[in-house]
């Protein structure tokens, strides 16, 4: 006979230690009993890794264009937006003793400015009586269980290296996605959900580096710059971008790849404008200032205190393709068309980085089967889906931690509910 639980979960990482810490704080929940299964040795190894460390774990602004899906329909979108921003997680946490700070881009990060903040409040959720948590557990399968309801999970314990089996009334499917295969999350937990007939939408890599066509500028890899990166009429922002030797990467490209990623994965070919004087004061006509009347002035003594000059060098060869170097002295019409070909410079991106480089994965479990206000299977009352498994990802800010939080918040809501029914 296997054991019985009241609600089984699959996986520990933010959705699932958010729910835990909503059952701690619900004394309706004080004498169930709640199996948690996690394939790692640790728990929430995301959210310490989160952030840099730091943990941005929400953001002041959130917004409906910060979330990109697949399948779901417009109304679906809204509703889950409701849910999602509709949860206070920062005035939660600060509730129970974790109080934080916002930075300049609204991101908000715990008052300590370390992870392991975050994840010390959530182990805290497997304290209560009736919690069993199995750590190096690694789920292979689950099923309805006719006529008795409820469902059998399967798994198998890495120390022991056996199969194990358990019966709950309600099953929380909080595995995550496909990036950052290093912590625990391959995708191949979809396998799971399809089993119970659910469909997965196309999975791509979000919050991830971009690889660009070889050119010369895979020769600056290391340097910085502070620019202002467009991409169509989606997306446009101040920031940093960082040349590598494969591409581009920084915060600010982090920032755009969800836009791009999705535009590779519908066949577009995607292209970058980078304006390298984005400072209101960096006008022609400071620039011709710097020039100065009747004494001829290199470009490198024109742009060399704004620009990095191997970058200056290398933007200038590959715009200008040796009719205007950095060492070549510029008239005044030379100047405004360096300065208005580097402000709408484009580069063309081929690929997104892998998985292994990505910080979520954009796609998931089909929206159509999945209740935009409670995260509750549309095909199996009592199965609940929520975090990155859902095909509903945040971009870069906050917004994915936030995610996880809100949707287990909905999903806990309504197992409340139908518990305090029974
Ligand atoms: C390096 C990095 C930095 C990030 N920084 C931020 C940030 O600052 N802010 C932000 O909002 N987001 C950030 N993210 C994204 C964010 O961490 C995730 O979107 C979020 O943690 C998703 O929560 P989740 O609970 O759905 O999945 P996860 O946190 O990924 O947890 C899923 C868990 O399920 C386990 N699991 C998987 N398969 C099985 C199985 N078969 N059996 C048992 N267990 C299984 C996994 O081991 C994992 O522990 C970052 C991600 C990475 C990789």
């Amino acid at each position: 006979m296997e054991k019985r639980y009241d609600i089984a979960v699959i996986g520990s990482g933010s959705a699932a230690g958010f729910l835990l810490s909503f059952l701690k704080e619900s004394r309706a929940f004080s004498k169930i009993k709640i199996l948690v299964l996690e394939k790692n040795t640790k728990p929430f190894r995301k959210i310490d890794a989160s952030g840099n460390g730091r943990c941005n774990f929400s953001n002041s602004h959130i917004t409906k264009k910060e979330y990109f899906s697949f399948s779901g329909s417009n109304e679906w979108k809204e509703k889950a937006f409701e849910a999602v921003s509709g949860f206070d997680l920062d005035g939660y946490l600060s509730r129970l003793g974790v109080p934080s700070y916002s930075d300049e881009y609204g991101r908000l990060f715990p008052y300590t400015n370390s992870a392991k903040t975050i994840s010390w409040f959530l182990e805290k959720g497997f304290d209560p009586e009736g919690v069993e948590a199995r750590l190096g557990a690694c789920v292979s399968a689950a099923s309805k269980i006719k006529n008795e309801g409820g469902f059998s999970i399967s798994w198998r314990e890495r120390e022991s290296d056996c199969e194990h089996k358990a019966a709950a009334d309600i099953l929380v499917f909080a595995a995550g996605g496909a990036a950052y295969p290093q912590l625990g999350t391959d995708g191949s937990a979809f396998s799971i959900l399809k089993g119970l007939g659910h469909s997965v939408t196309k999975i791509i890599p979000g919050i991830v580096p971009l690889k660009t066509k070889k050119s010369d500028l895979h020769e600056l890899s290391g340097i910085k710059a502070e620019v202002c990166l467009s991409f169509k009429k989606t997306f446009k922002r101040q920031g940093e971008i960082l040349f590598t030797d494969y591409g581009i990467s920084g915060p600010n490209i982090l920032y755009a790849s969800n836009y791009i990623s999705t535009a590779l994965a519908n066949g577009e070919k995607p292209e970058l404008t980078i304006d390298f004087f984005p400072e209101k004061n960096m006008t022609d006509k400071y620039f011709e200032t710097v020039h100065g009347a009747g004494d001829k002035k290199t470009a490198l003594d024109i742009f060399g205190g704004v620009l990095n000059h191997r970058l200056l060098k290398v933007l200038l060869d590959e715009t200008f393709k040796g009719r205007i170097k950095s060492g070549s002295k510029l008239s005044a019409t030379d100047i405004a068309e360096i300065c208005e070909r580097l402000r709408s410079f484009k580069i063309a991106v081929e690929s997104a980085m892998s998985f292994k480089e990505a910080q979520v994965s954009i796609g998931g479990v089909d929206c159509g089967g999945i209740d935009p206000s409670s995260f509750e299977s549309n095909i199996h009352k009592n199965l609940y889906i929520i975090g990155e498994a859902l095909d509903y990802t945040g971009g870069c800010g906050g917004f994915n931690i936030q995610q996880a939080a809100a949707t287990a918040r909905s999903a806990f809501r309504s197992i409340k509910k139908r518990r305090e029914g029974f």
